[in-house]
């Protein structure tokens, strides 16, 4: 008896070099063992018919915070990962805020146990490289974290044991940074924001008696975000850090990394969907449930933030998936914006709304593939064992109905925050997830996810 083969994914429209080719995927252990014209004479244990469905790679999110362990009320790996595989994403990649923070290989090490028991995605981790932790750089790089990332402030009041070494608060602390940072070759990831400029505006704002949702976006004007991330680069020209700029924002940001890119400058630029598909009117709809940082912009913010996608300054985009309990978002009505905790459940709806982005020819598929799969893997590491579809590599895919009209809704998500996902619900899609494949297992399909997948994933160092 012939041994059977894990799966063929036959008829299939897949992504390679670039562009869509139609053939059958054959896997095997895990791997794709062959793409071929002919259906050969094999049998597999699972056989998907992929006809008339796009099979793209499986999808990135560069930009995750599954709150596992310290806070897994909002979150944590299984209902994270859910969440995750019902949005067609296939593997995570964690920023490093959890209590503890990933500032050591102890913590690390830790972190990967727990993801392993309980992760259903593949996954790899951010270090914290904040200053308090500035011996264990080379350290997390031997580990194989996917890149650092800190931000330049002092921890937020109340949820200090989430930033343990994971800031620097001044400049004189973000240089030396970058040039520990650039021994180890690992890029560097900040969230920009000038938190100085930030207080004076809230303070100003509080005392000219703004309380309404507007607040939040004026407190924290695009200077603010550009001022910073001239900042970056201006030190990264000095100390040639490997540098990425996190959920930028700010079309003046994107002008100076533009620049930087074309004076060759390493230096990448990540967005998340939501400043691509909504603006700031949605925070005065949705109050605290449409608070984010960088906030949300005006509709012209938007429309140029879209032309640096077009022209390939942003390097990838990310989810940044932030769960948070409701109450958490709650004391922003009674007590002010101001209170309430930043951040949106948002990464099953990551790629649906992008596919949403395709439909209305905003970018092609072909660029979509390399925003949320390919960049995102070539960047930290993990490719060729992901984000592509050729022998050899690990058979992650994400098939999608491109032709599917439907709503998003609350009521069928997955994440344990899902109460906090007001932004999206009801929000108008056409581009549907059918199947999420990892290493040739079907862990989602037709909208059910396999629960016994709880455990699946596995740990993604970073090649260097
Ligand atoms: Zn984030």
């Amino acid at each position: 008896m012939t041994k059977k083969l894990q799966l063929i994914i036959k008829n299939a429209f897949y992504y390679a070099n670039d562009t869509f080719l139609h053939g059958h995927i054959l896997v095997d252990a895990g791997k794709i063992i062959a793409l071929t014209h002919e259906l050969p004479d094999l049998e597999a244990e699972n056989v998907i018919d992929a006809s008339k469905l796009h099979v793209l790679p499986g999808i990135v999110d560069s930009h995750v915070h599954f709150r596992d362990p310290g806070n897994p009320e909002r979150e944590d790996f299984f209902t994270g990962s859910r969440a995750a595989v019902a949005g067609g994403v296939t593997t995570i990649c964690e920023m490093p805020i959890t209590r503890p923070p990933v500032y050591s290989t102890e913590i690390l090490e830790n972190r990967k146990i727990l993801a392993a028991e309980r992760c259903i995605t593949d996954f790899a981790f951010y270090g914290a490289a904040g200053f308090e932790n500035r011996h264990e750089l080379q350290a997390l790089t031997d580990s194989g974290v996917c890149a650092f990332k800190t931000f330049l402030h002092p921890a937020p009041k109340g949820r200090e044991p989430e930033f343990t070494g994971l800031t620097v608060n001044d400049d004189g602390q973000l240089f030396m940074m970058m040039i520990e940072a650039a021994k180890t070759g690992t890029r560097y990831i900040f969230h920009c924001e000038n938190y100085k400029l930030i207080e004076k505006m809230e303070e100003y704002l509080h005392e000219t008696g703004c309380a309404d949702y507007s607040f939040h976006y004026k407190s924290r004007p695009n200077i603010a975000e550009t001022e910073s991330v001239s900042t970056i680069i201006q030190f990264a020209r000095a100390t040639g850090c490997k540098v990425g700029i996190a959920h930028i924002s700010a079309p003046e940001a994107c002008a100076l990394v533009r620049q930087a890119q074309l004076e060759g400058l390493d230096i990448t630029a990540e967005t998340c969907f939501h400043y691509l598909c909504f603006n700031e009117k949605h925070i005065d709809e949705m109050e605290p449930y449409a608070k984010c940082n960088p906030p949300l912009r005006s509709e012209e913010n938007v429309k140029a933030l879209w032309e640096y996608v077009k022209n390939g300054t942003i390097s990838y985009i990310g989810s940044d998936h932030a769960p948070f309990i409701k109450e958490e978002k709650e004391i922003g009505k009674r007590e002010g914006i101001w209170r309430a905790y930043s951040g949106m459940p948002s990464i099953e709806c990551f790629l649906p709304l992008m596919l949403t982005q395709v439909n209305k020819g905003k970018l092609t598929l072909q660029q979509l593939c390399r925003l949320m799969s390919v960049n995102t893997c070539k960047l930290f590491g993990l490719y060729p064992q992901k984000a592509c579809i050729a022998t050899g590599s690990d058979a992650d895919f994400t098939i999608v109905d491109l032709e599917k009209e439907y709503r998003l809704s609350v009521e069928k998500m997955f994440s344990k925050a899902r109460e906090c996902n007001r932004l999206f619900d009801q929000v108008a899609c056409k581009g549907s997830v059918e199947y999420t494949i990892i290493r040739g297992r079907t862990v989602f399909s037709h909208g059910v996810v396999d629960d016994s997948a709880k455990g699946y994933g596995q740990y993604i160092a970073r090649h260097t």
